[in-house]
């Protein structure tokens, strides 16, 4: 039997005026990611991967051509026994919820997931990322990615700083939203917060003194802070770090791109717990 297939189980949608669809479409705002506590990811292999990794999983939207596609119908089956809906949509309410035209196959509607702050001990060789007040939702996605890439523990996002969960950031994370731990904090909070980090707190500065690679970065937890694109990191968050690295430029480019240097670091302070390639 074909779970999927249970009447009342799957709704066929066509129509963008429908209201589940217009609650959908509504997510690219944060006003009512926020309201829902939910946001979409796009492609039948992030949304297993977030099943995998045990988000909750709040609407399936799939594409009348994944009717009869076994891993479709299998995503299908998991949203049913998880308490979802599962909307089959016409390409027009695919390309309408996805603003785009040729959309995925399959978008998934998951509940946002965050760490308090509070709750995070960092522990012996975790690092974690700080990033002041990120502007742009390709490098924090990027972000994202890369600190899933070396293994970091989780990313902080300090002050007022775009969404991690809008379809942009997202998109950037390319799944990493689904692996990496995702605390938020006012400043002060944050500054609070880091008084109790026992760790070696490295601040990036294009003013810092150190060159970041001759920093020892140890053994235990180290917390890397980044500052914002445009404005650098403020006095209070400079001036509670242990120490301000910085990434050596020739050339005339004023700074490297967040997303560049925030990998840069990462691949340095954990340059000795990354695996060597073999061969
Ligand atoms: N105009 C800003 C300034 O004066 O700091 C440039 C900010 S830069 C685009 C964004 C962040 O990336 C910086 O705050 C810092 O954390 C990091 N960054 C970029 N280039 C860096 C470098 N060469 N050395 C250290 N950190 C750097």
């Amino acid at each position: 039997m074909n779970e999927t297939r249970a009447p009342g189980r799957v709704k066929e949608v066509t129509s963008v005026a429908n209201p589940l669809v217009k609650d959908i479409k509504a997510l690219a705002l944060k006003k009512f990611r926020d309201q829902q506590n939910a946001f979409m990811a796009e492609g039948l292999k992030l949304v297993i991967d977030a099943l995998d990794a045990g988000w909750s999983i709040t609407t399936l939207v799939f594409a009348k051509a994944g009717r009869g596609n076994p891993a479709v119908e299998k995503v299908a089956a998991r949203t049913v026994a998880a308490g979802g809906n599962v909307l089959e949509a016409s390409e027009k309410v695919l390309s309408a919820i996805t603003r785009r035209d040729n959309p995925q196959m399959v978008v998934g509607v998951f509940r946002q997931r965050w760490t308090k702050l509070d709750t995070i001990r960092p522990k012996p060789g975790e690092v974690w990322v700080a990033l002041d007040r990120v502007r742009d939702p390709g490098n924090l996605g990027t972000v994202i990615r890369t600190a899933d890439a070396v293994g970091a523990a989780g990313v902080i996002l300090v002050g007022d700083t775009t969404d991690p969960f809008s379809v942009e950031a997202t998109r950037a994370t390319m799944g990493s939203v689904f692996a990496v731990p995702l605390a938020k904090a006012s400043p002060e909070a944050f500054l609070a917060w880091r008084r109790s980090f026992s760790g070696l707190v490295v601040g990036t500065h294009l003013a810092g003194s150190t060159d970041y690679r001759r920093i020892d970065y140890g053994s235990g937890p180290v917390l890397l802070l980044m500052g914002n694109e445009q404005q650098g990191l403020p006095d209070a968050l400079a001036q509670t770090c242990d120490r301000l690295a910085r990434i050596p430029q020739t050339g005339k480019a004023d700074s490297l791109n967040l997303a560049v240097a925030t990998g840069v670091m990462l691949y340095e302070i954990r340059r000795k717990a990354l695996p060597e390639v073999a061969g």
